[in-house]
């Protein structure tokens, strides 16, 4: 019976293992079915969201993407703003709220973006503005999931940026 059990336990753990390590060298492919208009959209942010904004604009540059600061919040073509209603819970009780961040974008006639409203939880972190900027440079989740821990997860995000690319 023990043994049995152990068994069991064994192939289980075995094959979570084979999983979480496909998982992390597996190819992603991240769908990008909008394209901008301008070659390099600037990006505004509420003050209260400086820095995380900060650091995924870095992150983001560090991987090729062409994103930047707006000189002045009138020249953004991405604003980035803290929007507490977000918060979907009925209690702070209730856990973590299950929506994070949200992505507006502006396309023309033509279909091409020329700007996109980015709306975070007021203590968003880095990583949920990063990965609603990439909603807002015209990627999409990948389907079929990516691993847990890629940018462009829909639930965990991270900074695993495969298949995403300019
Ligand atoms: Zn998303």
């Amino acid at each position: 019976m023990t043994i049995a059990v152990s068994a069991v336990f064994g192939v289980v753990f075995a094959l979570a293992s084979l999983g979480v390590l496909y998982g992390r060298f597996r190819k992603v492919t991240v769908p990008k079915p909008r394209y901008w208009s301008t070659p390099r959209p600037l990006v505004a942010c509420d003050p209260s969201l400086a820095a995380p904004t900060a650091e995924a604009i870095t992150r983001l540059r560090a991987i090729g993407l062409p994103i930047d600061w707006a000189g002045s919040p009138s020249m953004a073509t991405i604003t980035v703003r803290a929007d507490a209603s977000l918060d979907d819970r009925a209690s702070v009780d209730d856990g973590a709220p299950s929506l994070h961040g949200i992505t507006h974008s502006r396309t023309d006639a033509d279909g091409w973006t020329f700007g996109a409203d980015v709306r975070v939880l007021p203590w968003a972190s880095a990583v949920v503005i990063a990965h609603e900027l990439c909603h807002a440079l015209g990627y999409e989740h990948p389907n079929p999931w990516p691993p847990s821990g890629h940018l462009l997860h829909p639930t965990r995000p991270g900074w695993d940026a495969r298949g995403i690319a300019s």
